[in-house]
């Protein structure tokens, strides 16, 4: 655990005693602080009070007495509308944080030659897995490594830091929002499409929340930006750090003149067709690099390949193409050798539910996207077969899958789930599909359809919805998947 020093002594309000809450509050607690804990629900309270903390009813406590209000992030600051504590915290003029925040303060109050450092890894989709990649990277490549944020471990509970030990953090939307001075020295965007406006009131507000994860950073840290949406491209405009961009190549397509003119990124790769300068505060690594470009099994700078990945067997994708150019980036960034940062990424294992080859049947392949909880995500997947048969469905997102019909060529047919499959089914329309219903009984007919045609061939479970009308969550849906496909007799992936 990461004592969090600067409260010693003094009330702090924390809300929310999910896993994050909790481990807030004893952090606070080792660093001296008085943490007075509050939830709606009656367990986290009790689990509070089993642990010794001191639980208040904060509707009714003294407000003026709190040092700061640490806010769950499943407690919304702004959108739909400010949650009651945090109307309570701003009456009194007591500043609202989270778990994220309280990491930068402990780092922050270590001497300079002590401070451990810190890769925090933000964006619509791709942050698992580009954090867990640049652990892994990190990790092979002989550093001390600790993961968590927003994937695994909550930022608090990691151990505490040592000099020369490396913190690789995902963050969220919602965890950014409640930061002023985190500074991560390499901190990387790696996509935004719309997600979770409804907390955000908007794109402009899930966009400004995005982009605090550079906010505090100084001219000497390191922004890895994608810019291959319009969002990544107004943000490096104005950066103080650092910028190294993150662009997919598409053959023939001009560069974008937004790139092409006004602010250091845009001209070092404006530079790219000219012997390349090495800009004299890049960091060593970058030295001449213009930027990264990411193409389907490979990843470019200036025309020369950096890393072939059609022998990575865990990023398969343009889309995981991208996640390994940030984390080559990332691992140059921290100073690992070109050939360790490729190894690193030729041997990453992969995580679950995302992309997640699970078993085989014969020639037939079954694939766990579960984590595909919406259309661009699920896009990724789709783009990555020539053909599919494809398990879609569950709790639909705005705009459903009306996004992804120029895939549907692809779809050998679909198979719906859950409380999407109606709009979907008219979404496909002449593509072939059917209503499933169920998990169970959508991967038996895929596999059989799968089965009955000839050769090699993908069963998809990307559902570019959210999980929660059949699941607790899109990773108890994926063990469905798994479960199903191996009562079916597939042999797993790892045994092949
Ligand atoms: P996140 O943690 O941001 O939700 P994950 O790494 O868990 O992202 O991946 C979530 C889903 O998004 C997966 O289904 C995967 O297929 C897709 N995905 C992964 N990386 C990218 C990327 N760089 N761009 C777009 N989609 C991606």
């Amino acid at each position: 655990m990461i004592p969090v020093p600067g409260y010693e002594g003094r009330r702090v309000a924390v809300f929310g005693l999910g896993r994050s809450g909790i481990t807030a509050a004893r952090a606070l607690k080792a660093g001296g602080a008085i943490p007075v804990l509050w939830d709606d629900g009656v367990s986290g309270r009790l689990q509070a009070q089993a642990e010794g903390f001191v639980v208040e009813d904060l509707t009714t406590a003294d407000w003026s007495g709190f040092a700061a209000l640490v806010l769950s992030p499943g407690a919304p600051l702004t959108h739909p509308k400010p949650h009651w504590t945090v109307d309570k915290a701003r009456e009194a003029g007591v500043p609202v944080v989270g778990d994220i925040e309280l990491f930068a303060r402990a780092l922050d109050a270590l001497p300079q030659g002590r401070r451990p450092k810190v890769v925090a890894i933000t964006g619509t989709n791709g942050k698992s897995t580009t954090t867990a990649l640049i652990g892994w990277v990190l990790q092979q490549a002989g550093l001390t490594v600790y993961v968590g944020g927003n994937i695994g471990i909550g930022v608090l509970a990691l151990p505490e830091p040592t000099p020369g030990a490396v913190y690789v953090i995902e963050v969220s939307s919602y965890q950014l929002d409640l930061t002023t001075r985190f500074a991560p020295d390499v901190a990387i965007l790696t996509n935004v499409s719309p997600d979770h406006l409804d907390r955000h009131g908007g794109m402009e507000g899930y966009v400004a929340a995005k982009r605090r994860i550079f906010q505090a950073q100084g001219p000497e840290a390191v922004a890895l930006v994608g810019v291959d949406e319009e969002w990544g491209q107004g943000i490096v405009r104005d950066l103080a750090s650092r910028v190294l961009t993150i662009s997919s190549a598409h053959p023939g397509e001009s560069r974008d003149p937004v790139l092409s003119s006004g602010h250091d990124a845009g001209d070092q790769r404006a530079a790219a067709s000219h012997p390349p300068e090495r800009p004299q505060d890049w960091v060593p690594a970058f030295a001449g690099m213009s930027g990264i470009e990411v193409r389907s099994t490979s990843i470019e700078s200036d025309g020369a390949i950096l890393a072939d990945l059609s022998a990575a067997r865990s990023l398969p994708g343009r889309h995981n193409a991208q996640n390994a150019a940030f984390a080559y980036a990332a691992a140059r960034a921290l100073g690992v050798s070109h050939e360790a940062a490729v190894k690193g990424l030729l041997t990453f294992p992969g995580l679950a539910h995302r992309m997640e080859a699970v078993g085989h049947i014969g020639p037939v392949r079954f694939i766990n996207d579960s984590k595909a909880t919406n259309a661009d995500a699920a896009r990724q997947a789709l783009s990555s077969y020539p053909k599919v048969f494809w398990i879609a469905g569950g709790k639909p997102k705005d705009g459903g899958i009306d996004d992804l019909t120029d895939l549907f060529p692809r779809v050998a047919k679909a198979y719906l789930i859950g409380e999407a499959a109606q709009a979907f089914a008219s979404t496909l329309g002449d593509t072939p599909h059917v209503i499933s219903k169920t998990m169970d009984a959508a991967v038996a007919a895929a596999a059989a359809d799968a089965q009955a045609a000839a050769g090699d061939q993908i069963v998809l479970l990307s559902p570019a919805c959210a999980s929660f009308d059949q699941f607790p969550d899109f990773e108890a849906r994926g063990e469905a998947f798994r479960a199903a496909v191996l009562a079916l007799g597939a042999t797993p992936e790892t045994a092949r």
